[in-house]
């Protein structure tokens, strides 16, 4: 499906007999077998995402070849370690799949060292973390018990060390301004292995550097998170790093939501992650188009530390999804991508003008990335109604907090929508157009239920029946025009 976006005239859904419609249906057969509600259930995924526009941000559709990439006999290797020191025999194949998966990330970001058995973007920022507590206080620590070997420390030194470590600070984006559970959010773990400060943005929601600088002068973290999962704007990494460096903290970049838009090129100079932070980590999932999995990037004063996330906090390496990341990587480096993430950018930014100029309200006035905040309450509703309005119209988003919500993470104010799986569907400016006049007519036919009390539901809602008939008419019409995995089939 890689080259769906850089085909101009969308086809069909082809009834030729591809190689990857073989494979699929032959597979699926193999399943049904054993198990044929298994079979099914996936079967009906594939029917429901086609049914459906997706603008779920973090969400994509990865190409028939990174999926096929998985189901392998990878996928029986036990290879805890890492390249060349494992603690199994037989991993001589697992080896060089790692190397070239690591060296196929080092090329297509520009980094100095990748680390790419983290199994989900959760699982590389826990990397990250106790990778730099380990370079940046436990080596330094162990470095000053006089070099003592690990096996001969005392209680009183690991008391120390333990002290040394629990004792640091931290300083991310808080969740409601777009960071993540995982930067710093007090019921995560990051939240407790850290004392935490977190910054927001702005009266027009826009990071306030200005804040980031007081903050870290104040309070002196060790590390400095960057990067979000609802944040429409770009974040100047350059001026992120003077920062880092004005208090000598570790600068560590999330860059989960926008990989794709790094690897295609679209974030360059000041918002290049990779140029500007010690480590920076991904999901692989999200705007990259990959298997769902993680990837820690760094430069070399992080590596040996980094290496060492299994078996620090990862178990045995997903071997299996890491041939399929170096699939994606692959097609990561094609000039197909680039074009590709210069169009998730543009839908966006067309999206955003479709829904503004139809008296949609978006958080910070717009978009510079792949998403976008959309503030429901000015059509009388939650984020909560609006996301079950818009699935019963045709079209899958999530709700999500807007900063300072006053309905809470759980009810919400706002959706956010990404333009991601769209752009690889190959839709472009005139279809995002379409699709800001499907929401807003949706979200205007909708309105709350009143509760036995006489106030409005924050969950509950009625859309009108014919709206909702017509919305996802015009939603089919659009994905029957660019059809999600056409050269699968009907499997
Ligand atoms: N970091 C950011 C910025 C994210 O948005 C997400 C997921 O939404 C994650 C990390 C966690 O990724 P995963 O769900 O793969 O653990």
């Amino acid at each position: 499906m890689s080259d769906q976006t850089s085909n101009p005239s969308p086809s069909p859904l082809t009834t030729r007999d591809t190689p990857e419609a073989r494979a699929f249906r032959q597979a699926l057969d193999v399943i049904s077998e054993v198990e044929p509600r298994v079979s099914e259930l996936i079967r009906a995924e594939l029917a429901d995402q086609r049914r459906f526009l997706k603008l779920i941000a973090s969400e994509n559709y990865a190409s028939p070849a990174v999926l096929l990439a998985m189901g392998n006999w990878f996928s029986d290797k036990y290879a805890e370690g890492s390249i060349g020191h494992r603690f199994y025999a037989g991993c001589d194949n697992v080896d060089q799949l790692e190397a070239l998966a690591s060296q196929l990330a080092c090329e297509v970001f520009g980094a100095e060292h990748a680390y790419v058995q983290p199994h989900s973007g959760i699982d590389a920022n826990l990397v990250a973390y106790w990778a730099i507590l380990a370079a940046r206080v436990e080596a330094p620590a162990l470095e000053a018990a006089e070099a003592k070997h690990v096996n001969d420390l005392t209680d009183e030194d690991w008391a120390a060390l333990r002290r040394d470590l629990g004792n640091q600070r931290l300083v991310g984006m808080s969740l409601d301004a777009g960071g993540h559970l995982t930067h710093g959010f007090r019921p995560n773990i990051s939240g407790k292995m850290f004392d935490q400060r977190s910054y927001g943005v702005d009266e027009n929601g826009i990071v306030d550097y200005e804040e980031v600088r007081r903050l870290a002068h104040e309070f002196e973290p060790l590390i400095i998170v960057a990067g979000y999962s609802a944040y429409p704007r770009k974040v100047n990494f350059r001026v992120m790093r003077e920062i880092a460096d004005e208090v000598g903290a570790v600068l560590m970049i999330d860059m989960a939501h926008f990989a794709g838009l790094v690897a295609g090129g679209v974030f360059t100079g000041d918002f290049d992650p990779v140029r500007h932070g010690h480590v920076v980590t991904t999901t692989t999932h999200k705007s990259l188009r990959g298997p769902r999995g993680g990837i820690v990037l760094c430069t070399s004063e992080f590596s040996p530390f980094v290496d060492k996330g299994c078996p620090m906090v990862l178990g045995g390496p997903l071997v299996h999804v890491i041939a399929a990341k170096a699939v994606a990587l692959a097609e990561a480096r094609s000039e197909g991508f680039r074009t590709y993430a210069r169009a998730v950018v543009d839908n966006a930014t067309a999206l955003a003008e479709g829904l503004q100029s139809r008296g949609g309200t978006l958080v910070s006035g717009g978009t510079e990335n792949h998403l976008m905040l959309l503030d429901v309450t000015s059509f009388g509703l939650t984020g909560r109604q609006a996301e079950s309005a818009l699935r019963e119209g045709g079209l899958t988003v999530n709700r999500n907090s807007i900063p300072h919500d006053p309905n809470g993470a759980w009810y919400t104010s706002g959706v956010r929508l990404g333009t991601p799986a769209l752009t690889t569907l190959g839709m472009g400016p005139a279809e995002m157009d379409e699709v800001a006049s499907i929401i807003v007519d949706v979200l205007n036919a909708s309105e709350p239920t009143v509760t036995s009390s006489g106030a409005p539901s924050k969950a509950r809602y009625t859309l009108d029946p014919e709206v909702a008939a017509e919305c996802r008419n015009r939603a089919g019409a659009l994905l029957d025009a660019f059809p999600l995995y056409p050269t699968v089939g009907v499997v």
